[in-house]
């Protein structure tokens, strides 16, 4: 079954025909504007972005926190109900596991940036499918542009591969740097993840010690 029937399926589960007609022709392609960009441009193209069906089912859009000179960005793959519901990305358990990896590195949380792939909450927590990240992912893009971290760290498969486009788990992924327009990227494991198989934090810490070693931090 090709690519885009996949998709046409998933819309036709979670939304019904009228919907699908309702999103048809798709969303003009994100334009990429390095040069002239900035947050203020960035936030008024993201005020009430209607570009994939997520909008429909989202409380609010979860721009993204923290310093925006920051020179480490930890990417994750989208909202998840309580982050809907703040406008805060990663404040759940998850997001509490965030912080403590965060500040076990030496950083407070407002000295990282904090985003994710998709910036609307995909229903039940399911993955993004690929035409709600092919919508979103320029807004990431260009905040990582913004930005210019030294060093981002990506939590989990979905990050990584959309980011780095690669197409393997994140057990494969996890533990070396991987490159992103000359900026140095670890993947590592998802911190929800990491609240389900604890005996991975380990693999965790020492992936985080190596983006420590870079960044001229002491473990
Ligand atoms: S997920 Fe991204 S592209 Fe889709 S509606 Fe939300 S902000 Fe727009």
């Amino acid at each position: 079954m090709s690519l885009s029937m996949l998709a046409y399926n998933e819309l036709v589960d979670i939304y019904g025909i009228s919907e699908i007609v309702a999103f048809t022709p798709p969303p003009p392609p994100l334009v990429e504007r390095e040069s002239e960009d900035s947050w203020e441009t960035l936030e008024a193209e993201l005020a009430d972005c209607k570009r994939c069906p997520l909008c429909k089912t989202r409380q609010t859009i979860v721009f993204g926190a923290g310093d925006r000179n920051a020179e480490l960005i930890f990417i994750g793959e989208g909202p998840g109900h309580e982050e809907d519901l703040s406008g805060i990305p990663f404040v759940g358990k998850a997001g509490q596991l965030l912080t403590k990896m965060i500040e076990a590195m030496h950083y407070k949380r407002e000295e990282v940036f904090i985003a994710n792939v998709v910036k609307c909450r995909p229903p039940e927590n399911r993955d993004p499918f690929q035409n709600e990240v092919d919508a979103c992912i320029g807004f990431l893009r260009r905040q990582i542009n913004l930005v210019k971290p030294k060093v981002i760290v990506t939590l989990g498969t979905i990050a990584a591969i959309h980011l780095l486009k690669l197409d393997a788990k994140i057990s494969k992924l996890r533990g070396s740097f991987r490159e992103y327009e000359g900026m140095k990227v670890m993947p590592t494991y998802h911190p929800a993840y990491l609240l389900r198989n604890e005996t991975k934090k380990k693999d965790v810490w020492q992936d985080l010690k190596q983006v420590m070693a870079l960044l001229g931090k002491q473990p």
